[in-house]
C-alpha cells in the first residue's frame, strides 16, 4: 500500500464513509413505522456526543449523533439508525426540563433488549452478529 498525498486520501474515505451513511438511512426509512419518527441528524465531526466506539448516540433532543468518518457497511448503518430511532418511538429518551437523572445500565441494557425483540420482527439492514438471536419476554420494567 503506497502512502498517497495524505489530505486527499482522508477526503475520499470521508465522502465514503458519507455515501454508506446515506444509503442506510435511506434503507432504515424505506420501513414506514421507522420513516415516521421524527429525528434530526448529526455528523459533525468535532460533536462530543458521537460515539467513539459505535456508530451511532441518541440523545433526549431527537438528535441521533451519527461517528462522523466510520466507514460501515449500508446495511449496519440502518441497523443502528433503527435501532436509536425506535429508542425515540419508544419513548426511551424523553425530553427532560431541568435536573436530569440518567438511567442506570439495567434500565438501559432493558431498553435495548425491548428495541432489538421489536427489531427481530423487521427487515431492516443487518442485525449485527453479536446480538442474541432472541431476547427475554415482558416490558422494560
Ligand atoms: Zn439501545
Amino acid at each position: 500500500m503506497s502512502r498517497g498525498p495524505g489530505k486527499d486520501r482522508r477526503r475520499k474515505k470521508r465522502d465514503l464513509a458519507g455515501e454508506a451513511f446515506a444509503e442506510g438511512m435511506r434503507l432504515m426509512k424505506t420501513n414506514p413505522a421507522l420513516a415516521a419518527v421524527e429525528f434530526d441528524v448529526c455528523r459533525q465531526e468535532e460533536c462530543p456526543l458521537a460515539p467513539r466506539d459505535g456508530l451511532v448516540a441518541v440523545d433526549s433532543d431527537g438528535t441521533l449523533h451519527a461517528h462522523p468518518d466510520r466507514l460501515a457497511e449500508p446495511a449496519a448503518w440502518a441497523w443502528a439508525l433503527a435501532h436509536a430511532v425506535l429508542h425515540l418511538g419508544f419513548g426511551h429518551v424523553p425530553a427532560v426540563k431541568g435536573d436530569r437523572v440518567q438511567p442506570d445500565r439495567f434500565d438501559l441494557a432493558a431498553r435495548c433488549v425491548v428495541v432489538n425483540r421489536f427489531l427481530l420482527g423487521f427487515t431492516v439492514g443487518e442485525t449485527p452478529e453479536h446480538l442474541p438471536a432472541s431476547y427475554p419476554d415482558g416490558d422494560e420494567e
